[in-house]
């Protein structure tokens, strides 16, 4: 008989769920039409059932934004100034930034109203980095790397704080906050990194060791899917990426595999559970 486990870190995390289930919420209650400030999540069928149900995509290329409806913030967060925008425009604005990014915020504008300026380590062209940068109320740098430093002017404030985008890599975070403390004197380091991406890949690695079969579910477009499946692979060879239920047609089970069964981030629930019934249905 096939065993299928699915990992319990399999799928969103607790902060795009949130923000997935206050756009349901929202399409139920609040005042229409529903907007979200960016796409809520980077999946086709989460997006393409919300375009179903009308729910439009504004972004800072919008030009004049609506002045009725409900506009929802998704997990990412956004500047100082884009908040401002938004609740200027007349729209019902719901907040849907994940609590460990708000975090960030309220540090980066804390610490520099204390005379702090503040180093991000993070990737300066994703959408949470610009948000955090957004609440920065001094000179705030973005670095991705070690290089990056030198665009770091650190002659004129001996008093830095640094923090960091939440999917950034915990050992390289530690490697630049060591640079950092070897050139300046006196320097706040929080680690504002979040587990989910960490847990969901340990939890993967030892599901896939114990697994003769293993799916990884999600977009082939999405980067924490690949890397998943690219861990998985390493653990149990009869490893495969699984964008729909297409897929698992040319999948070979034995009639006692033990399947084991994890998702990318961006993978509703849904599609896991339908996996999964695939696979204990299978008749031999
Ligand atoms: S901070 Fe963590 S829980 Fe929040 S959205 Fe990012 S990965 Fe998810």
């Amino acid at each position: 008989m096939i065993n299928v486990t699915i990992a319990d870190t399999a799928g969103f995390c607790f902060g795009v769920k949130r923000a997935v289930d206050t756009v349901y919420q929202a399409i139920e209650n609040a005042p229409s039409p529903i907007y979200t400030w960016g796409p809520i999540i980077h999946n086709e069928h989460v997006v393409g059932d919300f375009e179903k149900k009308g729910v439009m995509v504004l972004d800072e290329d919008t030009a004049e934004l609506p002045s009725e409806g409900t506009v929802v913030i998704r997990s990412h967060g956004i500047t100082r100034e884009t908040q401002e925008r938004l609740q200027a425009s007349g729209m019902q604005v719901i907040d849907a930034t994940c609590p460990f990014v708000q975090k960030i915020h309220q540090i980066v504008e804390t610490q520099g109203k204390e005379g702090r300026d503040v180093i991000i380590v993070g990737n300066p062209s994703h959408p949470e980095v610009i948000g955090i940068k957004g609440w920065a109320t001094g000179p705030c740098y973005v670095v991705s790397s070690v290089e990056d430093l030198k665009i770091c002017d650190f002659s004129t404030n001996n008093k830095l704080c640094v923090v960091a985008q939440t999917t950034f890599n915990y050992e390289y975070f530690k490697e630049i906050v060591e640079i950092i403390k070897n050139l300046v004197y006196d320097v706040s380091v929080l680690n504002t990194i979040c587990n989910a991406t960490k847990e969901r890949q340990l939890e993967a690695r030892e599901l896939a060791a114990k697994s003769d079969t293993m799916l990884v579910v999600g977009s082939k477009s999405s980067s924490n899917t690949q890397k998943l499946y690219s861990i998985c692979k390493e653990f149990c060879d009869d490893t495969y990426y699984i964008q729909t239920l297409s897929d698992l047609v040319t999948v070979h089970f034995g009639s006692d595999n033990r399947v084991g069964i994890t998702a990318g981030a961006s993978t509703p629930n849904n599609i896991i559970q339908e996996v999964s019934q695939y696979v204990r249905r299978k008749e031999f």
